[in-house]
């Protein structure tokens, strides 16, 4: 989905996006319920978390103190390839709640969108109605929108109150 503005190479060649600590495990991605079963008939070995109406995946804790995602393979990427959730495939950009409000942030771990200059981040999000996308996908999965933590650079926030 960002294909413009970050390159798979850039992405297989990080794969930050994939692995959590304890600070960050709330970032795992929000999987639907259509997408969820499509993983339990694949891997049935995979078990999840409900979160609203959604289902995140039960992480454990690596030695390294880590927690990987099951899907991902350190080799090739994420086993989903284009099934991925929607989480995944606009991160490093978030939705989040803030004062009533849903604003558009960024992740700041992403090493190849943090160095690029603040106006192409947020052209991004006006090219080919990303952030309408965003929003639209929001509105039918509440569950993506995570409650705004500090540190993340708001891009845009949206016009209308939650
Ligand atoms: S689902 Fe795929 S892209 Fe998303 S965190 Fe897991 S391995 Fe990474």
């Amino acid at each position: 989905m960002l294909k413009n503005i970050l390159t798979g190479s850039d992405c297989a060649s990080c794969k930050i996006c994939c692995i959590f600590d304890k600070y960050d495990i709330w970032e795992t991605p929000v999987l639907d319920e259509k997408l969820k079963t499509l993983v339990e008939e694949k891997y049935p070995d995979i078990s999840f978390v409900q979160k609203g109406d959604g289902w995140i995946f039960r992480m454990e804790e690596a030695e390294d103190e880590l927690y990987y995602c099951p899907m991902l393979d350190h080799k090739t990427g994420c086993r989903l390839k284009d099934d991925k959730p929607f989480d995944c495939r606009i991160w490093p950009y978030r939705i989040m709640s803030l004062g009533g409000k849903r604003v558009i942030s960024m992740a700041s771990i992403c090493p190849t969108m943090y160095s690029k200059p603040l106006k192409e981040l947020v052209d991004e999000l006006g090219r080919n109605g990303l952030a309408e996308k965003i929003f639209a996908h929001a509105n039918a999965h509440p569950d993506i929108v995570k409650p705004y933590e500090n540190g993340y650079p708001i891009l845009m926030v949206e016009k209308d109150k939650l």
